[in-house]
């Protein structure tokens, strides 16, 4: 399996981008930047796309996806709560702001198929399967493991915060993909926000470890750039301390599973 990461910060420049993964080139998860990373192309050759959570940095180029796949007569299915769904629906897509690709913009013709999603029951999603997994953050979220058809695994979190460990525990992943947002000195503001710094990773991965006996290869994205240095700095410490890998993501990375 190949995981590109196409986004992996919490910040949107000429350089850095939103959250969106891409696995084999056809599974996507998460849209912070699914048209702003991908060629035309490239979009058009996305299959399915998972939805971690309804903010911002993980939904924001739905609008221009859908509208280039619009363009290209295409559909594409869209797997997420009915939350988000609604919320996408209401907000990004509200009448005279935009179109609402879950319903059009032709009658009966939606864009966007959406496949409701619930924790716990696994997904035939093309040739993976998918399990959905509850995480702690400020609005509902699903973290992803992704299964492919050799019996690789990867695990995508979302955006999570402290106790997350526990969750991912139902998982068995040989790669986690999770984030650190903040620096250990932020960590009550981090955590506030429903997101890690290296101290919270330390313990949601020493939590894994006790439950599961094993630690993953780690990836970390959706790191804020004003702390990056400090972040990167902190992790080698946790990866020393854990005897593990953890890597910092970067727009581009590619990751085989
Ligand atoms: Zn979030
Ligand atoms: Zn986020």
């Amino acid at each position: 399996m190949q995981v590109r990461i196409v986004g992996a910060h919490q910040a949107e420049t000429s350089q850095l981008r939103f959250t969106t993964l891409l696995i084999d080139e056809r599974l996507a998860i998460d849209a912070g930047s699914l048209a702003s990373g991908l060629s035309l192309a490239e979009q058009l050759a996305v299959e399915n796309v998972l939805l971690t959570h309804q903010h911002w940095d993980h939904v924001k180029d739905l609008g221009a996806f859908g509208y280039n796949l619009f363009g290209a007569g295409q559909a594409v299915t869209v797997c997420c709560t009915d939350e988000v769904r609604e919320v996408v629906s209401r907000q990004l897509f509200s009448s005279g702001f935009w179109m609402d690709f879950f319903t059009g913009p032709l009658v009966g013709r939606p864009v966007f198929l959406h496949r409701k999603v619930a924790p716990g029951g696994v997904l035939a999603v093309g040739e993976y399967r998918v399990l959905p997994i509850t995480v702690p953050h400020t609005v509902p979220t699903l973290g992803y493991q992704v299964t492919d058809a050799a019996g690789r695994r990867v695990l995508y979190s979302g955006d999570n915060g402290p106790g997350c460990g526990a969750y991912w525990a139902v998982a068995e992943p040989h790669v986690l993909i999770t984030e650190c947002t903040m620096p250990t000195a932020m960590t009550e503001d981090a955590a506030a926000h429903g997101h890690l710094s290296p101290a919270t990773l330390e313990e949601a991965l020493a939590a894994f470890l006790r439950q599961r006996g094993y630690l993953p290869r780690v990836v970390v994205v959706h790191l804020n750039p004003f702390h990056e240095d400090q972040i990167r700095a902190e992790l080698g410490d946790v990866a020393r301390r854990l005897g593990c890998v953890i890597d910092v993501g970067r727009e581009g990375m590619a990751l085989t599973v």
